[in-house]
């Protein structure tokens, strides 16, 4: 049996001021017995969530890392400090990072390396465009983007997190149904029970894109759905707890 698991990835958002707010908002409603949940910050606030969440069942990460382990490799953040901020999660291959600075599956699968090797856990986000959904292509693309990642993780899989985040639904209001969701999921399930089938039931698998209040109860009740990954809705506690409760 899985546990469920609850992320919230704030994005490019956030102030000190704003941050305590939502932090202790979170810390307020959080009940020990909830599903697993965590906030991914943007990294100049990480010793802030450290401050407000340590001791709390809430844990945090960040929104990327350099596949590289340090050196002169300006404005990079290596995952040795993300670990020395005691970060749980790293999400790594988020559709705007690919999308943005064009980061290939590759690259994406070194991330994954750098995070395991800090001792972290990858939140690894794989997904399809409007265009390659449109073109059948939903199952090639997130095979080959989470393929490339299981080629070098080897028998580190079991310590990964996947991410199903279809790019059209991210930030857009447009959310697959649970049945079109979970039918990508079950094909990552059988890729990853291809590798390893006893690590492959332990492995989460996050939907992510327009999770709402209103319709994650339904999202998570699919049998291959084990959380969400969050943008907008994880900017106010409200309904991030909203969604972390319909996860219990
Ligand atoms: C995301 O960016 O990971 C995401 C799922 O965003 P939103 O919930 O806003 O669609």
């Amino acid at each position: 049996m899985r546990r469920k698991l609850v992320v919230g990835n704030w994005k490019m958002n956030g102030s000190r001021a704003a941050n305590a707010s939502l932090l202790a908002g979170i810390v307020a409603g959080v009940n020990a017995a909830d599903a697993s949940c965590a906030v991914c910050a943007p990294a100049p606030y990480l010793s802030q969530c450290q401050d407000a969440l340590s001791g709390s069942p809430v844990a945090w990460g960040a929104q990327d890392v350099s596949a590289q382990p340090g050196g002169a490799f300006t404005g990079e953040v290596a995952a040795a400090m993300l670990a020395d901020f005691a970060c749980t999660y790293v999400i790594v291959g988020h559709s705007e990072r690919r999308a943005y600075h064009g980061e290939s599956s590759e690259l994406v699968a070194k991330k994954t390396v750098a995070v395991l090797d800090a001792g972290m856990t990858p939140i690894v986000c794989v997904g399809e465009t409007l265009a390659e959904r449109d073109a059948g292509q939903t199952a090639a693309v997130v095979s080959g983007q989470l393929g490339a990642v299981l080629d070098l993780v080897g028998e580190r899989m079991a310590q990964i997190v996947v991410a199903y985040e279809p790019v059209w639904a991210i930030g857009t209001g447009k959310t697959a149904t649970p049945a079109m969701a979970q039918e990508v999921h079950a094909q990552l399930r059988a890729q990853l029970m291809a590798k390893n089938a006893v690590a492959a039931e332990t492995v989460q698998i996050l939907y992510g894109g327009s999770m709402k209040p209103d319709n994650a109860l339904e999202l998570m009740a699919q049998p291959d759905i084990d959380g969400g990954l969050i943008g907008g809705a994880a900017l106010k506690a409200a309904d991030f707890l909203a969604i972390l409760h319909a996860a219990n």
